[in-house]
């Protein structure tokens, strides 16, 4: 048993409904200050194995169940979730190094949501439509598939990894949930969760351990019926190279290199503050949007506001209050953000301020927010994601301009616009390539929206009937008006 930040937390396997161990383990650090949380369970092939079967076995009576019956487990495990809020809070922060604040108000919160928003969307919303074929009638369900397999990263590890539990339980089926090996934690103690809700072991499993031992052994595995993986595009590559031999279907949410784009009408206050909010969890955000496209008759005055709202920016320790931005995940990873910014320096771009690491908390890992200019187009820093506080600015002349550097991407997943006319903006927007548009707003989301990546930030949507699009298996059944007796 571990104790992370007055939480107790076990950090073997959850294989059904009982911890089990490995004979490896892998170290767990914390951002905030590099100690060591303590030694978790390295599970591989055999400990795959063992859950895809608990999960194989319990899937008949949990599909048996139906949507109200799994509803009535779900809702429990949702209220219990929010009864230990502040314990999720607290392991997280100290896990991934976001920040307590966010994990308390709209974090973990949004996890008690997924799993109920799901479960009640079950019961609710799909409604099994009908439709007449020439006096036949069509009647569409959603049935459960089998074990999905989710492997999640590790910049909001509970949040994302609920945000499929939720659908794939409420559709039926049970689960293999992989966490990230760099913020394990708070997976373990969900599972927990699971047990004392009453959910029937083998439901909703763990399996602990590194990408390439316990992914990699999940992706490839036969028992499998659907593979959920969020994370970056190579390691998509190797998942989908994995499922192939099965044909597994997928779902993928990867990564991004998305536009903000001020026009020349825009209301500045309102792009900087969206501009400065980029920064958020320190830039470990899937959907930021890194690339600041500016209008160049306003690029001065907005780049001017942007620095002032950079330098209220407090960094620091993510359990205190007053901060605003906290570390990066680990060591490996503020190196590679301080590796593209080197190179971007090198080759003759403009760091305006950041740039380097800092340290206002001994021995943790954190980075400077940081803004450059002048990148070469279709240089590295301007093309690939970096994953840290690191924003681009590049100016435009005009609307086609505006459009053609936006879409100049291999990713999207997001855009933001801010504009100040309408008619303009929905003129942009329509052109924009990418799975979410955000008009003189960020990061708004709705659990009933479809959700995923354009290009190589993704493949399929999740949110609302899409989520059970894809964890079940959408059936029509036609009778025809004939043969009754
Ligand atoms: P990553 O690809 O390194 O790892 C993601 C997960 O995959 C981890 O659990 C890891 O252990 C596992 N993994 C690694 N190798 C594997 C393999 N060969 N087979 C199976 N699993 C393997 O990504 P990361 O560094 O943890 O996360 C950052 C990336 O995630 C960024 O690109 C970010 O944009 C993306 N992301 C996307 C979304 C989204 O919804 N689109 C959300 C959050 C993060």
């Amino acid at each position: 048993m571990l104790e992370v930040a007055g939480v107790r937390v076990d950090p073997r396997h959850w294989i059904g409904g009982e911890r089990v161990d490995s004979a490896g383990a892998f170290t767990d650090l914390s951002p905030i200050d590099g100690a060591l949380l303590g030694e978790v369970a390295r599970g591989g092939a055999a400990e795959v194995d063992a859950a895809v079967a608990a999960a194989r076995d319990a899937f008949p009576g949990w599909a048996a169940l139906g949507p109200q019956g799994r509803g009535e487990i779900l809702g429990r495990v949702a209220d219990l979730v929010e009864q230990r809020l502040e314990e999720f809070a607290q392991l997280e922060t100290r896990d991934n190094g976001s920040l307590l604040r966010s994990h308390r108000r709209g974090v973990m919160p949004r996890v008690a949501m997924n799993i109920r928003f799901f479960a009640e969307y079950a019961v609710n919303d799909l409604k099994h439509p009908e439709f007449e074929t020439r006096g036949h009638t069509n009647v569409v369900s959603w049935d459960p598939a089998g074990v999905a397999a989710i492997i999640t990263p590790w910049n909001a590890p509970l949040m994302l990894a609920t945000w499929r539990i939720g659908p794939a339980l409420a559709s039926g089926d049970t689960v293999v949930l992989k966490p990230p090996e760099w913020a394990p934690l708070t997976a373990s103690l969900f599972a927990e969760l699971t047990a004392e809700a009453g959910m029937p072991p083998g439901v909703f499993n763990v399996v602990q351990g590194i990408g390439t031992e316990a992914g990699a052994a999940l992706a490839g595995h036969p028992g499998v019926s659907r593979i959920c993986f969020t994370g970056s595009v190579p390691t998509a590559k190797a998942v989908a190279r994995a499922a192939a031999d099965n044909l597994t279907p997928l779902s993928f949410e990867l990564g991004g290199k998305s536009p903000t784009i001020v026009m020349d009408d825009a209301d500045l206050g309102l792009a900087a503050t969206i501009a400065a909010e980029q920064y958020d969890n320190a830039g470990q955000v899937c959907l930021a949007g890194t690339r600041l496209l500016v209008h160049e008759s306003v690029a001065q005055e907005f780049a001017a506001r942007l620095s002032e709202k950079v330098r209220e920016i407090q960094q620091g320790d993510p359990r205190d209050e007053a901060t605003d931005l906290g570390p990066q995940i680990h060591p490996v990873h503020l190196e590679r953000i301080e590796g593209y910014v080197e190179r971007a320096r090198t080759e003759g771009a403009t760091v305006v301020f950041g740039g380097e690491r800092v340290e206002p908390v001994a021995g943790g890992f954190y980075f400077a927010p940081t803004l450059i200019t002048d990148a070469t187009l279709g240089s590295e820093i301007l093309t690939q994601e970096v994953f840290g506080p690191v924003l681009t600015m590049q100016t435009f002349s005009d609307e086609e301009e505006a459009i053609a550097l936006a879409n100049n991407t291999d990713y999207g997943l997001a855009a933001t616009l801010v504009c100040g006319d309408r008619p303009r903006a929905e003129r942009i927007a329509a052109r924009l390539v990418a799975g979410t548009v955000w008009v003189n707003c960020f990061f708004v989301r709705d659990l009933r929206a479809p959700f995923g990546g354009s290009r190589k930030s993704g493949i399929g949507r999740e949110g609302g009937v899409w989520s059970f699009d894809f964890y079940a298996d959408v059936k029509n059944t036609c009778f025809s008006p004939n043969g009754w007796r």
